[in-house]
């Protein structure tokens, strides 16, 4: 299910588990009111009210817009245990979640500008 819209830096983010440089993303220091949906297929992943500036670098999301919509797996591709998040419905890579987010989840969705689009709330 490749979009062939994809440039060659989306599809490595989301089809070959690439990470996009701090800092270099297009919507970590954005803070516009929408939801992000997945770059590859459109579907609806993280809404701005859970967005959060965790100082890291990347778009980061306390909770996700509906349970599904992602899927977590693990990851142990740098020797330690992380949770990889992908599309719930085309599997496109779109970063890792872990448990150092604030109340009430206690999660920090850590994702790639590259793997989102942004749809605007008129
Ligand atoms: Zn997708």
């Amino acid at each position: 299910m490749l979009n062939p819209g994809l440039t060659p830096e989306q599809k490595n983010i989301c089809f070959l588990k690439g990470t996009e440089p701090p800092f270099s993303g297009k919507y970590y220091d954005f803070h516009e009111d929408g939801v992000y949906v997945c770059v590859n297929c459109g579907t609806p992943l993280f809404a701005s009210d859970t967005k959060f500036d965790s100082g890291t670098g990347w778009p980061s999301f306390a909770d996700v817009v509906a349970q599904g919509n992602v899927k977590k797996s693990i990851d142990m591709s740098l020797g330690v245990e992380r949770t990889e998040v992908t599309c719930g419905t085309c599997g496109a890579h779109l970063g890792h979640v872990f448990a150092d987010g604030p109340v009430p989840t206690g999660l920090r969705y850590c994702i790639n500008s590259l793997a989102l689009d942004f749809k605007k709330v008129e």
